[in-house]
């Protein structure tokens, strides 16, 4: 299974709805826009830490390579977020589709529309680059990880447009906020959602966890440039971000009882 983040232990027998949080893997966070990245990785894998980290700019890409030794359990996922889009986007995307094909296990993002930059109209900039991506996710057979700050209704449009949902690829919702109108579809096309401590905010957060299958839901910390100062010490920066994800499985294991 691609989407697993074992949340629930595979020692213990499954009891309905038993949420067994055991692990401290991180559904969603850009290691390689931390400070002092690679030292701060070293110490993150010291600790149990484990992640899917995302790279979705052409400069971040080799960086996330960079990180393969490091790391015992990182899964890598190459992508353009819609904030990244720029004039070089034509030779970036076939770049990008390099770094899909030379890691047959990464997936595909973040990827998707964002009502705060621009091209995020239908027809525009964003779309065609989110859709591009969705669609060597499917040739290839990963993951895709969406991010969508705007219209979630438009991004499940243009993916059943494409041919979504697809068993071999499947849909990551990061840092997905919970809508009651949304519930039908996510569950209807086995979604995975990783929720950040601001996903809780949702009111309708409580009656989503009570019906999504339990293995469909992760943590993130969707740590990135803005999570702490440049002049962070490494350990500092790691003991935050564990301190993050400590407080968003609380915060997930409150609001699943
Ligand atoms: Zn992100």
């Amino acid at each position: 299974m691609w989407l697993n983040y074992t949340f629930y232990s595979e020692k213990e027998p499954k009891k309905k709805n038993q949420l067994i949080l055991f692990i401290m893997k991180d559904a969603h966070v850009h290691i390689t826009r931390l400070p002092h990245f690679l030292k701060t990785a070293t110490i993150l894998n010291s600790k149990g830490y484990s992640a899917v980290s995302s790279a979705c700019a052409a400069w971040e890409w080799p960086a996330l390579e960079s990180l393969i030794p490091v790391f015992k359990d990182l899964t890598l996922a190459f992508g353009v977020h819609p904030a990244e889009i720029g004039p070089n986007i034509k030779a970036d995307l076939e770049t990008w589709r390099l770094y899909i094909e030379n890691h047959p296990k990464s997936w595909v993002g973040e990827a998707g529309i964002d009502k705060r930059f621009s091209g995020y109209a239908p027809g525009e900039a964003q779309e065609i680059i989110f859709s591009a991506q969705a669609k060597v996710a499917l040739e290839y057979k990963r993951p895709l990880v969406i991010h969508c700050v705007g219209d979630y209704l438009r991004v499940f449009k243009i993916l059943s447009s494409l041919g979504f949902p697809a068993q071999d690829s499947p849909i990551h919702f990061h840092r997905f906020q919970p809508k009651l109108t949304l519930l039908d579809l996510i569950i209807d096309w086995d979604c995975f959602i990783s929720l950040h401590s601001d996903s809780f905010r949702s009111k309708d957060m409580g009656t989503f966890l009570a019906q999504m299958p339990k293995n469909r839901i992760g943590i993130e910390t969707d740590a990135d440039e803005s999570f702490a100062k440049p002049d962070t010490p490494p350990e500092a920066v790691a003991a935050k971000l564990l301190l993050e994800l400590e407080k968003t499985k609380a915060l997930l294991e409150k609001y699943s009882k």
